[in-house]
């Protein structure tokens, strides 16, 4: 578990403090301290354990913030709590490596640091890359993106970028100058764009005055942002997390209208769209694959018996059953109710038989347990596969009507699409 260090003298705003951040950061642990000797104690028994430090600037046993330059030297990440904003506070915030600091004047202005320890935790999976000339720079931006807690990368011009680019497509951001020798920031930027758009990776380019183009043309380009030279770091780090913030939330919305709510596995929507773009591939070159339509048998009764809340529960439990029982290349979706469907990549006709009649049997042999009693259910199973003489739409419809041939065999069973090679 991660763990945090907060040092504030105020007992009252520093219990507030940790129950927040308890309540609104339950993966992670805070240790709380009201002195910088309190603090050194801590930091020496937990030093590799802390990934942050919240850190208030006016201790009675250091009231200058030594307490900062003690915690970055022991390698933490620093955010500063003040009471004033004054000219005195921000020059100190600009000098030390620190990530950021927030102003403890009410509530409200407090909200502000667990978006910020959130940000930064979730900072930890995200590669970002830095591009500039100037080796000085390019090592004051790299320290400055290490703090927020990215993974960073360095390039000294727009071709080595390329090159980092190509071998880590997982790269989330890219921070570029624009004018350097080789390949200048708008060729990184269009060649990024070429594969990948704004959603997907964000390009912030640096602009420097007096340059030949204006900032409109990087974002008319497709960059994220642009920040113009020479800019404080206050500035940066707010443009760097919007950024990112917004690639996440689309990420994230994406992720809501693929996914069914309930189950979390894949929705109808996504499966069609998928789907269709997979079998015309398939058929290209000829890879065989098999589509399962799949009805929990009297699963009205099932919620009559054990309620709603009961039936949601074996509804998640089989979704979760039948990701566990396919491969991850595999596609398993909720069409909607108690209906599912299965979708396997590149299997003979006669192993996805074999591997939907050890499904039924698995399930029917399994039970779920719901406040104290045992209950069994069973599936029925609608069978078809890939043929080049029908078309997706075709070949659900034909494992559906097996499906209802299952049912009316009297349920419990598989059934494979009836129609001619
Ligand atoms: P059959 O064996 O013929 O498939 O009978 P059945 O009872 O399974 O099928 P029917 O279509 O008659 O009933 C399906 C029930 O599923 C009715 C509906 O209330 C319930 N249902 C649909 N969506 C949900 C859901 O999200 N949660 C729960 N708990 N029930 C749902
Ligand atoms: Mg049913
Ligand atoms: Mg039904």
């Amino acid at each position: 578990m991660d763990k945090i260090l907060l040092v504030d003298d105020n007992k009252a705003l520093s219990k507030l403090l940790a129950k927040k951040m308890n309540k609104e950061l339950p993966d992670m642990q805070v240790d709380v301290a009201h002195s910088f000797e309190e603090a050194k104690i801590l930091m020496a028994k937990n030093k590799k354990d802390y990934f942050l430090a919240v850190l208030d600037l006016n201790l009675p046993d250091a009231p200058n913030g030594e307490i900062v330059d003690y915690a970055l030297a022991g390698g933490l990440g620093v955010i500063v709590l003040t009471g004033s904003l004054d000219k005195k506070t921000k020059e100190f915030f600009t000098q030390k490596e620190i990530i950021d600091y927030v102003y403890k004047g009410n509530v409200d202005d407090v909200n502000y640091i667990f978006s910020t320890i959130n940000r930064l935790s979730k900072n930890r999976k995200f590669k970002v890359m830095v591009v500039d000339d100037s080796s000085q720079f390019r090592s004051y931006l790299k320290k400055v993106m290490k703090n927020l807690q990215f993974q960073v990368f360095t390039a000294a011009h727009g071709e080595e970028a390329m090159n980092y680019f190509n071998d880590n497509p997982d790269i989330k951001l890219v921070l570029t100058d624009y004018n350097m020798p080789v390949k200048n920031g708008l060729e990184v930027l269009r060649e990024i764009r070429a594969e990948h758009g704004k959603n997907d990776v964000g390009v912030i380019v640096m602009t420097s005055p007096n340059e030949d183009v204006g900032a409109p043309i990087f974002i008319k380009q497709g960059a994220n942002d642009f920040i113009a030279k020479p800019f404080e770091k206050e500035e940066l780090i707010c443009r760097v997390n919007n950024t990112i913030d917004i690639i996440e939330n689309i990420e994230q919305i994406a992720n809501f209208a693929n996914h069914d709510f309930l189950t979390g596995i894949y929705n109808r929507r996504f499966f069609y769209e998928n789907v269709a773009e997979y079998s015309q591939k398939a058929h290209e070159c000829q890879e065989s694959f098999a589509i399962a339509m799949i009805d929990i048998d009297h699963f009205k009764s099932i919620n009559d018996t054990f309620g709603h809340d009961g039936g949601d529960r074996v509804l998640k439990s089989l979704a979760s059953q039948f990701t566990n029982a396919t491969k991850g290349s595999d596609i398993v979706a909720r069409f909607g109710g108690e209906e599912f469907c299965i979708l396997l990549k590149n299997v003979k006709k006669e192993d996805a038989i074999k591997f939907f009649v050890k499904l039924r049997a698995d399930i029917a042999a399994s039970q779920i347990e719901i406040k104290g009693s045992f209950l069994k259910f069973t599936i029925s199973i609608g069978l078809a596969f890939s043929n080049e003489d029908y078309t997706l739409d075709e070949l659900l419809e034909l494992a559906d009507n097996a499906l209802y041939v299952a049912k009316e065999s009297g349920r419990n069973r598989v059934e494979v699409a009836n129609y001619d090679y």
